[in-house]
């Protein structure tokens, strides 16, 4: 494990956004063909977390399902 980096951009958060946008890909609702919406909050890679919505559960399951893959 890298020390953190204070004070600056924290690449491994940025990272950590990157491979999760990565692997929700071009995932669509099977329903309602709509994308996932995510969101991140925190600063770090201790802090941060995905906040997912879409238009219904189904697909924030899938959605959590594709972030969740090695
Ligand atoms: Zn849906």
């Amino acid at each position: 494990m890298l020390p953190a980096i204070q004070g600056g951009p924290h690449p491994a958060v940025e990272e950590f956004k990157k491979r999760t946008q990565r692997r929700i890909g071009d995932l669509r609702c099977p329903d309602h063909h709509q994308p996932p919406r995510v969101r991140f909050l925190g600063a770090t890679l201790r802090d941060v977390t995905v906040h997912m919505s879409g238009c219904c559960d189904k697909l924030i399951q899938l959605a959590n399902r594709k972030i969740a893959e090695q």
